[in-house]
């Protein structure tokens, strides 16, 4: 092989900027609830439509445990806690440590803010609601909704808050705080999206009606959505966006299989909206997942599409069932077969790395396996994190991340540190090699 001298400069420049690109931290996020949403939710609605939710044909999915600190059987508040801030906490609490010291525990929406990106939070629920609330809100108790209100108002402020209306929120409080109020769908679609900064839509006077019902003058979630992405995506920086449908879950306690479906499809539609935006972007995660499953749904008969399957219900309340997760995007590789649902924190805010694929840190020996482990594999068949590049194939493009951040990042306890320098050179000189050939031939 012939190497011309003045190409090399170029080329390692071209794979240093690879490197660094492909995995940082996601510059936008969105991440999208089905409050109740179990895998026979997702069947039952795939059942009736006759075809897969939009989401089912993302590139990298698992299953989530959503237990709570205190009970095995979690609520909204401890689960959203948990997706929200990386911690497990009690029922009923809104992102304090608790069991423990009782401070506030940092969210990904806080995050992204002291990032300097935009953040919006958007809920089929009346806004105050536990799911958003725990990404927006610090209180000992998820019924403390005046306090959640002026937590969303006066301290982490999100540039759009668009879900049903009253219950601690108010027009008033809102414009004093600076936002601008919107109240029904027609207000919201009149909005000027390119110049618009705080927008609370209240949207009624509780939680939205359910899909099979209508809405009247009020907006679907897809249409919420839309409008939510086309204000925070004027941040040059990036945003943080949490999307919830939250009445797949009033459905399930109803032991409601028509709107139960009714509310999966609208997600789905919204779901789709988002990747419509997110195609081609590789600076963007999207996360669709649950916070729990809500009414121990099992499916008896698929009834064809058109008609609702037949199905039973084992509980009004929520069960213990684990969740799906799927995704697409930037560290969407970083997901897991089984995943307990604190590890999304850590999965967005410490892969900063480029090339810490086992996220402790440090790039090193266990990296590079992860990477030799599913060699020349399709990504979803091989072990997930093996791709951090997201092009869905495990080869040189991901061994350069490793090999081209190679021991960056503090490393790990001496013990379970295996330094060698000596082979760590030859494997970047490999690399640089492998680089160097794949663009020069
Ligand atoms: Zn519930």
């Amino acid at each position: 092989m012939l190497y011309r001298p003045g190409s090399i400069s170029v080329t390692i420049l071209t794979c240093v900027l690879a490197a660094s690109i492909a995995s940082a931290q996601p510059k936008n996020v969105i991440f999208m609830i089905g409050d109740g949403m179990g895998p026979n939710q997702v069947a039952a609605a795939g059942m009736f439509t006759g075809a897969p939710m939009s989401f089912e044909s993302l590139p990298y999915q698992g299953l989530v445990t959503t237990y709570a600190a205190n009970a095995a059987i979690t609520d909204s508040a401890a689960a959203a806690t948990a997706l929200a801030t990386g911690q497990k906490v009690n029922n009923s609490v809104i992102s304090l440590a608790l069991p423990g010291d009782g401070s506030e525990l940092t969210t990904l929406l806080e995050h992204y803010q002291a990032m300097g990106r935009d953040t919006g939070l958007v809920t089929t629920t009346y806004m105050t609601h536990a799911t958003p609330a725990s990404f927006g809100a610090h209180e000992t108790s998820r019924y403390n909704t005046t306090q959640i209100a002026g937590d969303y108002l006066n301290q982490t402020q999100p540039s759009v808050l668009f879900g049903g209306g009253a219950n601690g929120m108010s027009v008033a409080a809102a414009q004093s705080a600076g936002y601008n109020v919107v109240t029904d769908a027609a207000g919201m679609l009149a909005l000027n999206t390119n110049t618009e900064t705080f927008v609370s839509g209240q949207f009624g006077t509780t939680h939205l009606p359910y899909e099979v019902d209508g809405l009247g003058a009020l907006p679907h979630l897809s249409q919420m959505t839309t409008t939510a992405l086309d204000i925070l995506d004027n941040d040059p920086d990036g945003f943080f966006l949490m999307v919830e449908s939250g009445k797949i879950d009033h459905a399930g306690h109803n032991n409601d299989i028509i709107r139960n479906i009714g509310e999966t499809i609208e997600f789905s539609n919204t779901v789709q909206s988002v990747l419509d935006w997110a195609a081609g972007r590789d600076d963007t995660l999207v996360l669709v997942t649950a916070d729990h499953e809500t009414g121990g749904l099992n499916i008896l008969a698929d009834n064809g599409p058109g008609n609702y399957p037949s199905v039973s219900w084992s509980t009004t309340g929520h069960s213990a069932a684990n969740v799906p997760v799927y995704a697409f995007g930037a560290h969407a590789n970083f997901i897991t077969p089984l995943m307990n649902n604190t590890d999304f924190f850590d999965l967005i805010t410490l892969a900063g790395i480029p090339g810490d694929l086992n996220l402790d840190g440090f790039v090193g020996i266990s990296d590079l396996g992860i990477v030799l482990g599913s060699w020349n594999q399709s990504a979803p068949a091989a072990e997930f994190r093996a791709d951090p590049t997201g092009d869905g194939f495990v080869g040189l493009a991901d061994l350069n991340i490793v090999l081209g951040n190679w021991n960056a990042g503090t490393p790990p306890p001496p013990a379970a540190n295996i330094p060698a320098p000596t082979s760590a050179g030859i494997l970047l000189g490999l690399g640089w090699t492998l680089c160097l050939r794949r663009h020069t031939k």
